[in-house]
């Protein structure tokens, strides 16, 4: 969450806000943060000092509203304490479950105050103060405010007025949505019903934010979206701007070092992006494209719209324009129908592509989705058998992508102090935590680091010089 530096003199509240699920979400805590922050909210990480709590909550895997049904128990008990002490908490339930049980969760859980999807966030403050005026209702009255429209007006327009009235202290790193919703409808995926269809920021808007990152300090931002490389923002002459064009673009900030985006469908990997990727160095050679599976009948199923062929000469397009790139991908285990010898395809192509880093789940059903009505549905043992295979073969191919950058020298953003005394810590160009002996006066720039080791899920590094470009 964003740390406050200048706080408007009438700042006596508190916001905690606990995000589940993606980047997408931990972007949108931190806008909600900056829309509250004029009206006297500040965050905090403490619960027990908390006005207010929002939960912006994930809706892509199964349990995800049972999860928000036992905080929310949590949270009644604790705004229990409150009140018998003389204080008192609102609360509010954010992000996909709100977009997809909205009246649901305010019938079952009467001790919510709001209730709002993640097209509304912009309109938190409103929504705050109508929910503020129904505290001293009588509980029987008293009605959640509950806001899960796909409204007409441009939300981002709505949000970065915030900072200009408080100073937010960003970090090093900071994500920048661009792109939100999608329209690919996968068979097994909530995202197009949660989210909506897809919509992309006009160019000017994106380039704002991200010099305005950059001058807070920012020298890395991830690009985010449901479907990132679908992005087609107009430009001021209405013209459409891919993912590739608008790295070109973003390049041109002074200041800004870093590049990343995340997530990309295979579908939509352009020549203009794998341009960016060949000529742009600030462009990071570490690309998440999830295939889900490797078996053509079930990536069919899926409706993914590609084969496992046409993904592996992506794949090796790729490479082509950046030899160094480092892949990630997502795979799901147990999707209907699923036989031994498809799951065996899914090893196959992850032996082939070679993956420096992967999130594997089990199917889940989601309510509404086609996948929902499918019949074969796979037994829950052999769910958790493949899934346990195919996270050894990834575990592996990780350690084997970290031993391969040792005696590299790699040049490693220094972000924060480490766990050990003297330690500093970042990221390579890869994403691998790198920890290695320094002084904090390293923290806050890029510096040649000498990969001398590896742990379990980092490399160890040795300074090599004393700053580098
Ligand atoms: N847009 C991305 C893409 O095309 O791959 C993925 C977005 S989704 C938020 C993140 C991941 O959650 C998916 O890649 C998929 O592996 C997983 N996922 C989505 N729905 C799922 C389901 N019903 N069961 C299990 N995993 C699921
Ligand atoms: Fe979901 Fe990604 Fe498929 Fe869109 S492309 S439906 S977000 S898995």
């Amino acid at each position: 969450m964003s740390d406050i530096e200048t706080l408007p003199e009438t700042a006596p509240k508190r916001v905690f806000i606990k995000t589940y699920g993606c980047q997408m979400n931990v972007y949108d805590s931190d806008r909600m943060a900056d829309a509250l922050a004029p009206h006297g909210y500040l965050p905090t990480h403490e619960i027990a000092e908390a006005d207010l709590v929002l939960l912006n909550t994930c809706h892509i895997r199964e349990k995800a509203s049972e999860k928000v049904f036992s905080e929310l128990g949590r949270l009644k008990e604790l705004q229990g304490e409150k009140r018998a002490a003389g204080g008192d908490m609102m609360i509010g339930v954010a992000g996909c479950v709100a977009q997809a049980e909205g009246e649901e969760i305010a019938r079952r859980a009467p001790v919510v105050d709001l209730v709002f999807g993640p097209q509304a966030y912009h309109r938190l403050p409103d929504m705050l103060e109508k929910a503020q005026g129904q505290r001293h209702m009588h509980p029987a009255l008293k009605k959640a405010v509950i806001d899960t429209d796909f409204p007409e007006e441009d939300k981002f327009e709505h949000l970065p007025a915030a900072r200009k009235e408080v100073t937010i202290k960003r970090g090093l790193t900071a994500f920048l949505t661009v792109q939100e919703g999608c329209d690919k409808f996968c068979s097994f995926c909530v995202v197009p019903y949660t989210r909506g269809a897809e919509v992309s920021r006009p160019v000017a808007q994106v380039l704002a934010e991200a010099r305005g990152l950059v001058e807070a300090g920012v020298k890395e931002i991830t690009l985010l979206g449901q479907n990132v490389n679908a992005y087609h923002g107009l430009d001021a002459a209405g013209r459409s701007v891919g993912l590739g064009e608008l790295a070109f673009l973003l390049a041109e900030i002074e200041g800004l070092e870093r590049l990343r985006y995340t997530t990309s469908h295979p579908r939509d990997m352009d020549d203009a992006l794998l341009a960016a990727h060949r000529d742009l160095p600030l462009l990071m050679p570490y690309l998440h494209l999830p295939v889900q599976s490797g078996s053509d009948r079930i990536l069919k199923a899926m409706n993914r719209r590609h084969t496992a062929a046409e993904y592996l000469s992506l794949i090796e397009r790729i490479k082509a324009a950046r030899p160094d790139m480092a892949l990630s991908g997502d795979f799901i285990v147990g999707f209907p129908g699923e036989t031994d010898a498809d799951f065996e395809d899914t090893l196959t192509i992850i032996r082939e592509t070679g993956y420096a880093s992967a999130y594997s789940f089990k199917y889940s059903t989601r309510p509404g989705t086609p996948g929902a009505n499918l019949t074969d549905q796979i037994a829950e043992e052999v769910k958790t058998e493949r899934l346990y295979r195919l996270q050894e073969l990834v575990n592996k191919q990780t350690a084997d992508f970290h031993a391969s950058c040792v005696g590299r020298t790699l040049p490693v953003l220094i972000e924060r102090v480490g766990r050990m005394p003297g330690q500093v810590g970042g990221r390579s160009p890869y994403l691998q935590a790198v920890h290695l002996d320094g002084s904090t006066d390293l923290i806050g720039a890029i510096h040649e680091v000498e990969i001398v080791g590896t742990s379990t899920n980092s490399l160890v590094g040795r300074l090599k010089q004393a700053a580098a470009a």
